[in-house]
């Protein structure tokens, strides 16, 4: 039989699945014919089948090296539940349960091998595999071995030893990880310029991209899901546990079937809840990131963020659970001027070398761009997978609905000499008082109702000071201390602003759902 036949065969037979999706049959067929090969595709794109298809095909053992060990021990049990000959080596095994399966191994009765990586780059692992007909190797979450990206594993290193040793047995890299450079690392540290390189697009056309600045977020958020997606199943993300409950609570009073799921709950209510979402129509769950790794429910129709994602990657995947069955879902995050206060804190907190944190800036800034972006999201988010788009999307808030701009020049300098006059050591609620003239005892104390610019800001409301202190962090002109408080200071590139050699244009903040989803998604 042909071996596009063959393929097609063993996932209608194996998997019940009438076709491949998107390139999974090029990458099937590279792969079973012996070939290396790349692959970039984004989470949810089916990457597993990639390697697994050509498992069955081939004659021998596939070796797949995944970091973790559940998710490791998940497909494990999905493949034996499909008939396929499967198991993992992990140091989570009794010894006893580890040499029955390298006897299975040596003896020829598996069809996968999962391993952790430092236990593949072991001298004994590597002598039993020497024993072992190899039919490939798939190399899962590849980035790991760049330290350019942020999920960096030293033993991913090690595995440059399997195109020494194993020169004859074709290699395979999965990643959802697409950026420029964390490929020419991986082609390089896995020795993989042969690879045939398959890119997905990461594009996930059925979604709507909307930020929103956050207020009132259990009024936004109800509002939200009342006007477009009433009845739906969808996930909320909140950023501590205590908050997922809350929100749940809170939503639950108001009638929405909502529950919590987080890290902390009891194993046998998280299962529970787990389920009701899985099972039930229209549950709605709020959690931690904890919740989604490994959940594949088809008809999700929204993902809400009540708290800022800590890069694009986290957010790009935590969105991506929405809509997974190509209909129409909606994403909307709601950020504000404390998240940008925290990020900027964490950032100015971090340890680690100037290299680190270079690269965790430039991470955060990339997610606060995302959000104060007045162009296409879409167009924005993609160009951070070094993804091109040629034309604005057409479906994303932005796009919907054009974003005004301001001159805010005037407002911010004066916010800025509000943040030196006052001596750099004061967040934005006390640098508000004294630009709006607000007497309170602590102003009076200071005696800042004696600057010159004391309340030459009260014909601007306190939202909307709040909005040029949110953008000015965001775009880096101020900077928060490190010392938990929010103190505010002047960043040298904030220099030219105050000096009256650049203007400054600032969106004006929408609060409301004024932007409607248009034709795209119906
Ligand atoms: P990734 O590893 O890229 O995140 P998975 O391999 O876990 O993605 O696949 C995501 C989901 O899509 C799984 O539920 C999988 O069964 C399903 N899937 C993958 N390929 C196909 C296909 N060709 N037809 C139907 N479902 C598929
Ligand atoms: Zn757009």
């Amino acid at each position: 039989m042909a071996p596009e036949l063959r393929a097609r065969e063993a996932l209608r037979h194996v998997w019940g699945y009438d076709d491949f999706r998107g390139r999974q049959a090029d990458v099937v067929e590279t792969v079973a014919s012996g070939r290396d090969a790349l692959v970039l595709m984004p989470t949810g794109g089916g990457k597993s089948l990639c390697y697994q298809v050509p498992a069955l095909m081939r004659r021998g053992t596939a070796v797949v090296v995944s970091p973790l060990i559940s998710l490791m021990q998940d497909q494990v049990a999905t493949l034996l539940q499909l008939g396929v000959r499967a198991a993992y080596l992990s140091s989570s095994l009794e010894a006893h349960e580890a040499r029955a399966i390298e006897s299975q191994l040596l003896d020829g009765r598996l069809d996968l091998i999962y391993m952790a990586p430092e236990r593949l780059v072991t001298p004994r692992a590597l002598d039993l595999l020497a024993r072992v007909d190899i039919s490939l190797f798939a190399i899962d979450e590849a980035h790991c071995v760049s330290q350019w990206g942020h999920d960096f594993r030293a033993d991913y290193l090690g595995l440059s030893v399997l195109a020494e040793q194993f020169p004859q047995v074709p290699r395979l890299a999965l990643t959802a990880t697409a950026d420029l450079r964390t490929r020419a690392d991986i082609v390089r540290l896995l020795k993989l310029e042969a690879a045939e390189v398959f890119i997905s697009s990461f594009d996930r056309p059925n979604l709507f991209y909307r930020m929103l600045p956050r207020l009132n977020a259990l009024e936004q958020l109800t509002d939200f899901i009342k006007r477009e997606h009433a009845g739906d199943a969808g996930i909320v993300y909140c950023l501590s546990r205590a908050k997922t409950e809350k929100v749940a609570e809170a939503l639950r009073a108001r009638g929405f079937p909502a529950l919590a799921y987080h890290a902390g709950l009891p194993a046998a209510e998280r299962e529970a809840n787990q389920t009701r979402f899985l099972r039930e129509e229209g549950v709605i769950v709020v959690a931690t990131i904890a919740f989604g790794m490994g959940i594949d429910k088809s008809n999700v129709r929204f993902v809400a963020h009540l708290d800022l994602p800590k890069s694009v990657e986290a957010y790009y995947q935590e969105t991506g659970r929405a809509g997974r069955d190509g209909l129409p879902s909606t994403v909307c995050l709601f950020y504000g001027l404390q998240d940008v206060i925290k990020h900027q804190q964490m950032l100015s907190q971090s340890e680690g070398s100037e290299e680190h944190k270079r690269h965790e800036r430039r991470r955060i800034d990339a997610m606060l761009q995302l959000c104060e972006t007045t162009d296409c999201r879409r167009q924005l988010l993609l160009r951070y997978f070094d993804e091109h788009m040629a034309q604005p999307c057409g479906y994303c808030d932005t796009c919907a609905e054009p974003v005004a701009t301001w001159d805010a020049t005037e407002p911010a300098r004066l916010a800025l000499s509000a943040v030196y006059r006052t001596g750099q050591r004061y967040g934005v609620e006390y640098v508000v008082e004294v630009l709006t003239g607000k007497r309170s005892e602590r102003v009076g104390d200071n005696r800042h109702d004696q600057l010159a610019l004391f309340g030459q800001g009260s014909d601007t409301s306190l939202k909307t000071w709040r909005s040029i202190f949110r953008q000015l962090l965001a775009k880096g002109l101020l900077l928060v201390d490190p010392d938990g408080y929010g103190t505010l200071r002047l960043s040298p590139d904030c220099r030219a602003l105050l000096k009256g050699e650049v203007a400054l244009t600032l969106r004006r903040d929408r609060d409301t759902l004024t932007a409607q989803r248009s034709a795209r998604g119906g």
